[in-house]
């Protein structure tokens, strides 16, 4: 499912298709299901502090992109004359390999750490001091 269409309405109707945008101008919102199929409802305010819709055809094309934190699927897309277009997203695995790769500093850190305490000790003892 990569088209979308859009589909004028008053009210947001309450069960949404995949694929349409409905478009409520008397209250200047739009609503669709987000793109990646997770199911999400994704509103957007129409406005110049929200976003633009232009259509063509019955193809919207949406300004700015959907996503980046607003979704919690961490989806990031934008559609463009009725087509969704992909936008580089962290993905979960990502995410979790950045939060990998800080632990292993931190561990990294402190073998090191580690390492110095027990040849200090080891000094200690050597040369009898406390
Ligand atoms: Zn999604």
């Amino acid at each position: 499912m990569t088209d979308f269409r859009v589909e004028k309405v008053h009210y947001i109707p309450a069960a949404l298709e995949p694929g349409i945008l409905y478009m409520s101008e008397e209250f200047k919102i739009a609503m669709h299901l987000c793109a990646c199929g997770c199911g999400s409802k994704v509103p957007i305010s129409l406005g110049p502090a929200g976003w633009t819709v232009r259509e063509q055809n019955g193809k919207p094309t949406i300004k700015p992109s959907i996503g980046s934190g607003q979704l919690l699927c961490n989806s990031h897309y934008s559609i463009s004359e009725g087509k969704v277009k992909w936008a580089l997203a962290m993905s979960a695995a990502e995410a979790v390999a950045a939060l990998k790769s800080d632990h292993n500093r931190r561990e990294a850190y402190y073998v090191e750490h580690r390492w110095h305490i027990r040849v200090r000790r080891m000094l200690f003892d050597w040369f009898g001091m406390q």
